[in-house]
């Protein structure tokens, strides 16, 4: 047996429990690892020269949560009866914790247990947190890196291992919604400014002080205040006048943020209200239940797949060419770098302490990209995210300049300037000259095929494309394109680049529009094409936010301008010449770039704007032109041609070998368009539902709306066959097997 938990006493009889498992740098929870945890909790209660326990980490940190795939591993186990398994697993753990919260003293008189102090290094996220909140005192080290906090919400879970009840008996419903709604990760002074830590103290002096305490806390320091007489829920009690306020607004918050499309809030709710009614122990079974319940719903599981597991599989390079060496970038060049993209990438480039060179027309537009950044840096500034130093520190990697002789020592560059095919070529001709051999080229192009661009470059298997989108410093995908000529030192360097900058790549084929755009343009389309049919705008909108998309498509349209929509369209029609499809919706756009409302840039769009550029209600001069059809479709319909414009884009794009594992398809929709993040993606939503019923659908919608939602034969295949999408292409369940 390996040990995962150390077990020792010192000479004033204080046990430690020192968890540092073996082979990671960060301690995450197993199944062994709770039994072990377990047997050390019974050897130090059993144990009567033992006087208390401290419970620390080996490690710089506490401990990063629960490793995810036991919560599979319980489902698994049960056989026939999976919430039967994950309901009993729960219900283990609560013991666990329980019995360390209890420490062994008399359910009556609450006298004789033992004092348990969480002695935490650094950073502690999950059941980290959740058994440092079983413990009586809890210290934490005063270390500027350490993050505390529950982000189970992020994944569509909560925190299950007793955080859901403990937090909110400890700050009341309202208080503890940053920690349990949010999933906040937080500095350790924020954390004990809320109260769910004591005492911060130096580094070295931890765990000198947390056994101290555990020397002199006395029979009523240790007893939870939800395990004394005439304890009440801070906050107020659901049948509370506060609580009734409190209750009611919750409920109200959490439908509205999340639309009704994510069932994890929900069931975090009802189980803090349903808990606050009944003894501790009851509500732990309570909130066992609504974990179980969550853990599930297909959601949960895809997401955890989708935004956590596969997340960090293609962010530790699961796709990265096999044999290549580090790539990582030492200098980097960026044409255009006093733009809007460029400037941006040279920001996060520099952030990850990358030399930036900002090459632009003319001095002029080159300094303005510095000044993006030092903008930037002067925020982080204010908000004290960073020091003067830190910033002089960043800034002095960045250079500008309009002279080609400067990208010398580059080992990449991104070309950021217009969408302009021969502004390109220029740019690229004009750079190879001061490039070395091994220096690779990429561009930022979101519109042009990257095949074709190589071809201005001296070595096309040293181009390829990497896709940001906007804005850079808050997107946290990258769509990274090989053309046909791309060789794997391009693939490898631009994935070492993206894993400086710690963005998550997918890596896809050349085709137009790549993946992301080419499944977002169907969804703006589908959205203004229902305007002129009549649909309802606020019926269109609504319906997508109520998918669970951030965006309802005519809001979307106005973020990224009716004019950019107005381009793309013209281009794309230019290029495809007689196959390019008829759209209803290309006029409309028209007629609104000719009224100058071209969106939010503009104050003007689908949506009416305040002088501040507060959005209002929808456009009141929409409907004289495109008067509301008299019948009115139903919502269900609505949501399907928006979510089946996106879903069989996808699917089409991984039929034509654009998209090249699944699981780039799905973690690149959430991260890239903010695809409905509950669904753990188009292919995971297709998986939910089904193909058989995903079939039926699609005919329908191909019936009454035309070819454009004709079912990929892909899709109908499956169908019959009676697959699925990760049953059939997950690299990851392939690699196990
Ligand atoms: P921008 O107009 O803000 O920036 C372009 C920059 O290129 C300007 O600073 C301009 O001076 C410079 N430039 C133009 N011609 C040049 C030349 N001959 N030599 C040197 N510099 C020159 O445009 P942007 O929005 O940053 O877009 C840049 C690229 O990024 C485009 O290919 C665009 O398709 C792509 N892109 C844009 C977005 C977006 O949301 N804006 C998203 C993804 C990709």
């Amino acid at each position: 047996m390996t040990e995962i938990f150390h077990y020792s006493v010192d000479a004033d009889g204080v046990a430690t429990i020192a968890w540092d498992l073996p082979g990671r740098s960060m301690n995450v929870m197993t199944l062994e690892g709770l039994e072990q945890l377990d047997a050390c909790i019974d050897k130090a209660l059993g144990d009567e020269a033992v006087k208390g326990i401290v419970l620390t980490s080996a490690k710089a940190d506490f401990a990063g949560g629960m490793d995810l795939n036991i919560l599979a591993g319980m489902k698994a186990s049960a056989g026939d009866d999976p919430a039967k398994g994950l309901f009993e697993g729960v219900m283990q753990m609560h013991a666990l914790l329980r019995k360390l919260e209890r420490a062994g003293m008399d359910p009556k008189t609450n006298k004789g247990g033992k004092p348990v102090a969480w002695a935490c290094p650094g950073t502690a996220a999950g059941i980290g947190l959740e058994l440092g909140l079983a413990c009586h005192r809890r210290f934490v080290a005063d270390n500027p890196k350490a993050k505390i906090g529950l982000p189970e919400i992020m994944v569509g879970i909560f925190p299950g291992a007793g955080g859901a009840t403990r937090v909110s008996r400890m700050l009341g419903a309202m208080a503890s919604a940053p920690f349990l709604l949010e999933g906040k990760m937080m500095a350790p002074a924020k954390v004990k400014a809320a109260g769910l830590v004591d005492e911060i103290v130096p580094a070295d002096e931890l765990q000198a002080a947390a056994k101290a305490w555990v020397l002199s806390a006395k029979d009523a320091d240790i007893v939870k205040p939800w395990d004394a007489k005439g304890w009440k829920m801070p906050g107020g009690a659901p049948y509370s006048p506060q609580g009734f306020e409190t209750f009611v607004g919750a409920s109200a918050m959490i439908n509205g943020k999340t639309q009704g499309a994510y069932p994890a809030p929900k069931a975090l709710l009802a189980a803090i209200y349903e808990g606050a009614m009944v003894d501790f122990d009851t509500a732990l079974r309570i909130e066992a239940r609504w974990f179980t319940n969550i853990l599930m719903n297909p959601s949960s599981g895809a997401m955890i797949r989708s935004l956590f597991l596969n997340k960090e599989a293609l962010e530790k390079g699961a796709v990265r060419p096999a044999g290549v060496p580090d790539m990582r970038v030492k200098k980097v060049g960026i044409l255009g770098g006093g733009g809007f993209m460029g400037a941006g990438i040279g920001y996060v480039s520099a952030m990850a302490g990358i030399e930036v060179v900002l090459l632009d027309r003319d001095a002029e537009a080159a300094a303005k990209g510095v000044g993006f950044i030092t903008g930037l840096l002067d925020e982080s500034l204010k908000k004290k995210r960073i020091t003067e130093d830190k910033k002089a520190g960043i800034l002095g990697l960045v250079s500008a300049t309009s002279d080609y002789a400067d990208l010398k020592g580059c080992d990449l560059v991104v070309e950021a300037v217009f969408e302009d095919p021969g502004v390109k070529a220029t740019v690229t001709k004009a750079a190879q000259e001061a490039l070395g051999p091994d220096a690779i080229f990429a561009s930022n192009t979101s519109t042009l095929p990257i095949t074709d661009l190589a071809e201005n470059y001296k070595d096309p298997e040293r181009f390829i494309g990497i896709h940001f989108f906007s804005p850079v410093h808050k997107m946290m995908l990258v769509e990274i394109i090989k053309g046909k000529k791309t060789g794997d030192e391009a693939v490898a360097k631009a994935l070492d680049f993206v894993r400086q900058i710690r963005k998550t790549p997918i890596v896809v084929n050349d085709a137009r529009f790549f993946y992301a755009n080419r499944c977002i343009i169907p969804y703006i389309n589908e959205g203004t094409r229902m305007v002129t049919e009549g649909i309802n705008p606020a019926l269109i909108e609504n319906a997508a936010k109520q998918l669970g998309m951030p965006l309802g498509p005519l809001q979307l349209v106005d973020e990224t301008a009716l004019d950019l929509g107005q381009k793309i369209a013209k281009a794309t029609k230019a290029a495809l010449g007689d196959a390019y499809p008829e759209n209803p919706a290309d006029p409309l756009i028209d007629w609104m770039v000719a009224e100058g409302r071209l969106g939010r840039k503009a104050n003007a769009g689908f949506y009416a704007y305040d002088d501040k550029g507060k959005r209002q209600g929808i456009w009141d001069g929409l409907a004289a032109k495109y008067p509301l059809a008299e019948e009115q479709p139903d919502v269900t319909e609505v949501q399907h041609r928006l979510a089946f414009a996106q879903v069989l884009e996808a699917v089409r794009a991984l039929e034509d070998g654009v998209l090249m594992d699944i699981r780039e398809g799905d973690v690149g929709a959430i991260l890239g368009w903010g695809f409905m993040p509950w669904s753990g993606g188009p292919l995971s939503w297709l998986d939910i539902l089904g193909a058989g019923k995903a079939v039926e659908i699609t005919d329908a919608l191909t019936e009454k709306f035309g070819p454009r939602f004709t079912t990929p034969a892909l899709l109908r295949e499956m169908a019959q066959k009676g697959e699925t999408f990760y049953g059939r292409f997950d690299p990851a369940a392939k690699a196990a097997a």
